[in-house]
């Protein structure tokens, strides 16, 4: 009935592929985003994700600090930023981001991303992290995305390798995979031209995994960016990992136009849309393990449905997340482990607690 179904879609060619274990094409990646048979496109990716997970579901109990918003970067799709000097720009010192963390459940996973702010010393940045490492020795610190460690290179006139030797003697543990957005020039040009382009971008993520350095990837989209683009985005990651097996997890971010300039140019990504994103990552990025349902962009029901399109992660508890919120997101700011566990088992699968690594603890 299934088959019958896949058949009826049009997907009877990428299913034996996907059943012989190959690798789908380009060709293969842009027909599964043009389909509009979401239930064939879920069933597909849900047989890759049961083959990697069975029927399990990995979230952490973490926290999220956004240590500033202000920005050099100034991008057309952010609301998060402000101007050095703007009144509402924010700077967490060391010693008030350990206070913040140090209120509820201690974190196994501690989220650290900012804007890239001209006024900090490279210092702030090794301080940080050295306090959060002796406030919270059982967290892992997933900090700063490849545009950061960039950012930190120029202002410290190192290599990104020393940046990230310096960094991981202070304890930084991981990566997280914001930055990148779509590895589309054109897009960069129109959205954010005064970030890293692709090329830099991957060489940083590669830097990083040959330091034994894990680290996400992301995929910002439903704004500018063509089904081309969004087939070509995986594929460079898919490359990478072929490479260096440094990519954890991949996790699919929906623009959200709301309250950035873009707002009444584009509209938000549908639930559709979102959950066809989700089942075709899962079905291209056949080498990167885990595929997150980030329920801080996606909202909590739409998260809980795309465990059944691929996704296999449905992030943590979260704590303040400040950009999504500054975006209009979708969610409250926080779920409890009892809340989580209930979305999950509900939804028909396992919950495992991990670490930052995707071990299960507890
Ligand atoms: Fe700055 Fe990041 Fe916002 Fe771009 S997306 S303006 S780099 S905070």
């Amino acid at each position: 009935m299934r088959e019958k179904t896949i058949r009826i879609a049009g997907l009877y060619d990428i299913y034996e592929k996907i059943r012989a274990g190959e690798r789908l094409s380009r060709e293969d990646g842009l027909k599964l985003l043009s389909c509009r048979d979401l239930l064939a496109l879920g069933w597909l990716a849900r047989l890759v994700r049961e083959r990697l997970h069975g029927r399990r579901v990995y979230y952490v109990i973490n926290r999220h600090l956004n240590y500033t918003n202000v920005c050099e970067n100034r991008c057309r799709f952010c609301a998060y930023w402000r101007a050095p000097g703007d009144p509402e720009g924010y700077v967490v010192s060391p010693e008030e981001a350990v206070k913040r963390l140090s209120e509820g459940p201690p974190p196994r996973e501690i989220h650290i991303v900012g804007g890239v702010n001209p006024e900090l010393p490279y210092s702030y940045y090794l301080e940080l992290l050295s306090a959060l490492r002796e406030a919270f020795p059982g967290a892992a610190l997933k900090a700063f995305t490849c545009v950061e460690i960039d950012h930190l290179a120029r202002i410290s006139g190192k290599s990104v390798e020393e940046v990230l030797l310096d960094l991981k003697e202070a304890g930084l543990s991981c990566l997280p995979g914001g930055g990148a957005e779509v590895f589309s020039e054109r897009v960069r040009e129109r959205l954010f031209p005064r970030k890293i382009p692709a090329e830099r971008w991957l060489e940083v993520a590669r830097t990083a995994h040959r330091l034994g350095i894990p680290t996400n990837a992301t995929l910002l989209y439903g704004h500018l960016e063509t089904p081309e683009e969004r087939v070509d985005h995986l594929l460079r990651l898919r490359e990478l990992q072929d490479e260096t097996g440094g990519f954890l997890c991949f996790v699919p971010l929906p623009f959200l136009p709301e309250k950035t300039p873009l707002r009444g140019e584009v509209s938000a990504p549908t639930g559709f849309d979102d959950l066809r994103m989700v089942a075709v990552a899962r079905l291209l990025l056949d080498n990167i393990p885990h595929l997150k349902a980030y329920w801080v962009f996606l909202g909590v029901k739409l998260a809980q449905l795309a465990l059944h399109f691929g996704a296999d992660d449905l992030h943590g508890t979260v704590v303040e997340e400040k950009i999504s919120e500054a975006s209009g997101g979708r969610e409250a700011e926080a779920l409890s482990r009892t809340e989580i566990e209930r979305l999950i088992r509900e939804a028909g699968f396992e919950p495992v607690e991990r670490d930052a690594f995707y071990h299960p603890v507890n």
